[in-house]
């Protein structure tokens, strides 16, 4: 976002002092705080936190976006979590309806892709009461 179209982004929203006060500092590249950030959390627009990421994005990228070639795991969808968003968790009372895979079959997976032009192996699933390791979403 160019600097011209912050300040008439900042013009043509109806921003309360503190967001707008936060954007001013990360428009003038100042890191804001924790507190900052948890009232961003609580108050923002989705598409004002983007605008502000993009800002920031572009000021340290250019122009230019970056991707990885990965596949991703998912070792279970049995998870003690119940989050909203979520559609595809499983309390473990639902057992029958989710999945658990084993070391063994999650390296078959990652077999399938011998040779290919892959630079990560994204690991994500439902956080199992009963796994010690913990896998996070
Ligand atoms: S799998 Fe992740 S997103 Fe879904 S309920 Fe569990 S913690 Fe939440």
């Amino acid at each position: 976002m160019q600097t011209k179209s912050i300040q008439s982004y900042l013009d043509d929203h109806a921003l309360s002092g503190e967001l707008k006060s936060i954007a001013n500092k990360v428009f003038n590249k100042q890191r804001i705080t924790v507190d900052e950030g948890v009232f961003l959390y609580e108050n923002a627009e989705l598409g004002f936190l983007g605008a502000m990421a993009n800002f920031v994005r572009e000021e340290k990228n250019g122009n230019k976006t970056f991707f990885n070639r990965n596949f991703h795991i998912e070792p279970t969808n049995i998870c003690v979590f119940t989050c909203k968003f979520c559609s595809y968790s499983r309390l473990l009372r639902q057992k029958e309806e989710g999945w658990e895979l084993s070391a063994s079959e999650m390296l078959d997976i990652v077999k399938k892709y011998d040779g290919q032009p892959v630079t990560e192996v994204h690991i994500v699933g439902g956080v199992h009461p009963k796994n010690e390791s913990r896998f996070f979403c």
